[in-house]
């Protein structure tokens, strides 16, 4: 169709770039792309960029590079899906041997792009980055919140991952296609990464500057997406409870026991406030937080069970045949 071996296969490497706001950012690094991979003979490839619905002019970016660059292809979501949703969504439609994934803000340096595959290469179907810590280039804030997190989630859900793990990564067909089997709600695919097994190795990066643009990681968005990534991995936080439970009860039979002793051997006490304060206030501390933790849970079920489609596409470009979703 447009000079690009078409089928499903024959494409030996997709590059998938997620883009929420990224106009100044898509030409940019196409063409750094480009230039790495030409000067390491790495084709046929592909690139499907796709716009999580961008507020700017990236769309029109995105289908200007397309009318200009065969390899080019676009994938538009109806509204904002969130940054794991739109990587599904490029991931499905990729027809690589082997598929790349990364941000669209230069974040993630090019240049390794050959190297994951050269790994690839060697036999690892999963080729997994690691984020160098670089003081000054990453805020406070984000090294330290994303420390927390990484450390938080491998005790919660017992599936390890290390610290920096990043959202640039290398797949195999074979580990791509278990990945998009995965019909789960708050999608993580971080962990659900390291959960598919495979061999897989990671490769040290250093992170550059964004290039155009804001992060489009709000603390909000940050938190949500780590929420989803507990508790779609562990039911752990729901035994806590009955630790928690555990404990709030020995402070509350403490307090029984207090008034229940004050009342007929205390001097100026006045009779029961205190203790009658104290214990209903722990107890329904403890009752409300863990009616939110059960919420959760719940409302999670009643997501899973809605079985909505996880994306929405409105527009595609430069798709042959039956693509990007030949299985709708
Ligand atoms: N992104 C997206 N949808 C969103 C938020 C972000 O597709 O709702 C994309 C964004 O365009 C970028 C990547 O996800 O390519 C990572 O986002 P960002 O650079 O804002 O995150 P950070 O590097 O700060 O973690
Ligand atoms: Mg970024």
């Amino acid at each position: 169709m447009n000079g690009i071996a078409a089928e499903r296969g024959e494409v030996l490497l997709s590059v998938v770039v997620p883009a929420y706001n990224e106009a100044g950012n898509v030409r940019l690094l196409h063409g750094r792309l480009r230039e790495v991979l030409a000067a390491h003979g790495i084709a046929p490839w592909e690139m499907i960029f796709v716009d999580d619905g961008s507020r700017d002019a990236t769309w029109e970016e995105i289908r200007g590079l397309a009318a200009e660059h065969p390899e080019v292809r676009g994938i538009r979501l109806s509204r904002n899906f969130g940054h794991q949703y739109a990587l599904l969504a490029g991931m499905e439609a990729a027809a690589g041997r082997a598929v790349v994934t990364m941000d669209c803000d230069l974040q993630h340096p090019v240049e390794l792009v050959p190297q994951m595959l050269a790994k690839w290469r060697e036999g690892f179907l999963v080729v997994k980055t690691l984020r160098e810590e670089t003081p000054s280039e990453l805020s406070w804030f984000k090294r330290t919140s994303s420390r927390a997190f990484y450390r938080l989630f491998s005790f919660l859900s017992g599936v390890d991952l290390q610290p920096g793990l990043a959202d640039f990564r290398l797949l195999d067909r074979r580990a791509l296609n278990e990945l998009v089997r995965f019909r789960e709600e708050g999608l993580f695919l971080r962990g659900l990464t390291e959960w598919i097994g495979f061999p897989a190795c990671s490769l040290p990066y250093r992170p550059g500057k964004r290039v155009h643009g804001v992060s489009q990681y709000s603390l909000k968005k940050m938190i949500r997406l780590g929420w989803s990534g507990v508790s779609s991995f562990s039911i752990m936080p729901l035994r806590i409870g009955i630790l928690i439970g555990l404990v709030g009860s020995l402070f509350s039979a403490g307090g029984i026991l207090y008034s229940f002793f004050g009342r007929f051997f205390g001097k100026g006490i006045v009779p029961g406030w205190a203790s009658t304060l104290m214990v209903l206030s722990l107890l329904f501390f403890l009752l409300f937080i863990y009616l939110g933790v059960l919420g959760e849970y719940i409302g999670r079920m009643v997501v899973e069970v809605r079985r909505r489609p996880r994306f929405i596409v409105s527009e595609a470009v430069n798709f042959p045949g039956s693509r990007p979703f030949p299985h709708d």
